[in-house]
């Protein structure tokens, strides 16, 4: 994380404490730790999911429904902030339907999303949206959590982890976990490291540092009281300028999120705040009040790669193993699409490891056998869709081509409702989620 975006979680940080008790007090869930770290150390976990976003909380939920003793550790305490649009694409909603969690998105909880507004250059304009949901990480993620543990996984809060290096003959990976005042060893006999953009967990290991893209953006958020802007209930507004973009959408129970990815030098110059306006006024849309006044968080440089997303019994998902821009609104959609397709591939190695002998040779052929498939699952599944995103986002750094594309729009509306199908609404992804893990399983046997 850079030094600005650094200072920014920093002070959230601090006041963090304050903003969650007022709201924890209105409705969000407390998720208390399930076990003490003792417990958690006397325990031969068959996964531990290091991470309780949208990738680790949902793999974590899925893999206990699967009988599996399962452990999730955090650093943050939930319910917690995050920075994020916090809007969920069509191919979301039916991930979340398909695996029973259709409730997270009723409208007590989510707000259906049915219009996205553009703005760049001056220029407005509007397009229906398929069904979408626009949530609040506060809640979701806490509620995810809540899911994951009601599943049988184990949950500890506040405590940060580091994934440590494999033995030849170790049927465990083992972990440090460390809370304030203790540390313990825990082993797991597969390690999924899904701890977000700056995927601390692994900073011991080089072979997963991460390449991080040449004019990468920084994430910045906030939240607003719900009539600091006339954006309406139900629209997602985007305005695009020519140091980043900035969305903002009305959460019930949160008021309005804005998130933006800004230009880490226009942040160094202005400070968040200004960086936003700046954005805004580019695109000609009034700034919601309270900009100056308003707590900002921050995220590390956005467009980042691994090399890998395995090692032995060690498989990462979700932003840990990649990220681009968030400007089309998938990163929890991809989060929980890799946890939905991890949780059979893992059941099935595990079935296979416990059953085998002590083979070193053997453990390797088995363990090379899964990270294939994963990376296989990836590359099909969730690298297209983060391609497909970044070409759209290197576009709009274009600020002719935008205006270009602007004016064609107002004349030609139709012609953009392609695009929103395929990224908002995610054409073939009822059949990704049925058939994959079907197709999965099927090639293991
Ligand atoms: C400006 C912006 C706007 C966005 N808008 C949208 C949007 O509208 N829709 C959308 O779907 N996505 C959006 N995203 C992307 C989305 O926020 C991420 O893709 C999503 O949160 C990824 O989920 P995850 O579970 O992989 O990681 P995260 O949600 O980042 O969760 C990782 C978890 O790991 C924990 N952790 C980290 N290190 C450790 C450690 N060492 N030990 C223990 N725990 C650890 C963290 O506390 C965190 O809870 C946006 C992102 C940005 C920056």
């Amino acid at each position: 994380m850079n030094q600005l975006a650094f200072e920014a979680a920093a002070v959230s940080d601090r006041e963090r404490t304050d903003e969650r008790a007022v709201r924890t007090a209105v409705a969000g869930p407390v998720c208390n730790s399930t076990l003490s770290l003792d417990q958690v150390a006397c325990t031969a976990w068959d996964v531990a999911v290091i991470g309780a976003g949208p990738a680790g909380a949902l793999a974590a939920r899925q893999l206990a429904l699967r009988g599996l003793r399962t452990l999730l550790i955090d650093r943050s305490t939930f319910p917690r902030e995050k920075v994020c649009g916090g809007c969920i694409s069509g191919l979301g909603r039916r991930l979340l339907e398909s695996v029973g969690l259709d409730q997270l998105l009723e409208p007590s909880c989510a707000a259906p999303l049915e219009r996205f507004e553009l703005a760049a250059g001056g220029r407005r304009i509007s397009f229906e949206l398929p069904t979408g949901a626009a949530i609040s990480r506060f809640h979701f993620d806490a509620q995810l959590v809540q899911h994951a543990v009601i599943a049988g996984a184990a949950f500890v809060a506040g405590t940060t982890t580091l994934v440590r290096a494999l033995t030849d003959r170790s049927r465990f990976r083992t972990m440090l976990l460390q809370q304030e005042d203790q540390s313990v060893r825990a082993r797991a006999r597969l390690v999924m490291a899904a701890d977000g953009l700056g995927r601390t967990s692994l900073k011991r290991h080089r072979a997963f540092a991460s390449r991080i893209a040449p004019a990468s953006r920084i994430g910045l958020g906030a939240t607003f009281p719900a009539d600091a802007t006339n954006v309406e209930f139900g629209c997602v507004s985007m305005s695009v300028g020519r140091s980043g973009y900035v969305g903002m959408v009305s959460v019930p129970g949160s008021g309005l999120n804005l998130a933006a990815a800004v230009d880490p030098n226009l942040l160094r110059q202005t400070g968040p705040a200004e960086a936003v306006r700046t954005i805004l006024a580019e695109a000609g849309v009034t700034p919601p009040s309270g900009l100056e006044t308003a707590e900002w968080r921050g995220t590390g440089l956005l467009t980042r790669q691994t090399p890998r997303t395995s090692a032995r019994r060690l498989l990462v998902l979700g932003d840990a193993a990649g990220y681009v821009e968030p400007f089309t609104g998938e990163g929890m959609t991809w989060g929980m699409l890799s946890a939905v397709l991890a949780a059979p591939l893992v059941e099935d190695w595990l079935i296979r490891d416990a059953a085998r002998s002590e083979s070193c040779i053997a453990d390797r052929n088995e363990f090379e056998r899964l990270a294939r498939e994963w990376s296989l699952l990836h590359r099909t599944h969730i690298a297209p869709r983060q391609r497909d995103c970044r070409i759209l986002s290197s576009f709009l750094r274009r600020p002719l081509a935008v205006r270009g594309a602007m004016a064609l729009m107002a004349v030609a509306p139709n012609v953009v409702k392609p695009l929103i199908g395929h990224f908002w609404n995610s054409g073939k992804g009822v059949e990704v989620i049925t058939e994959t893990g079907s197709v999965a399983q099927s090639r293991l046997r």
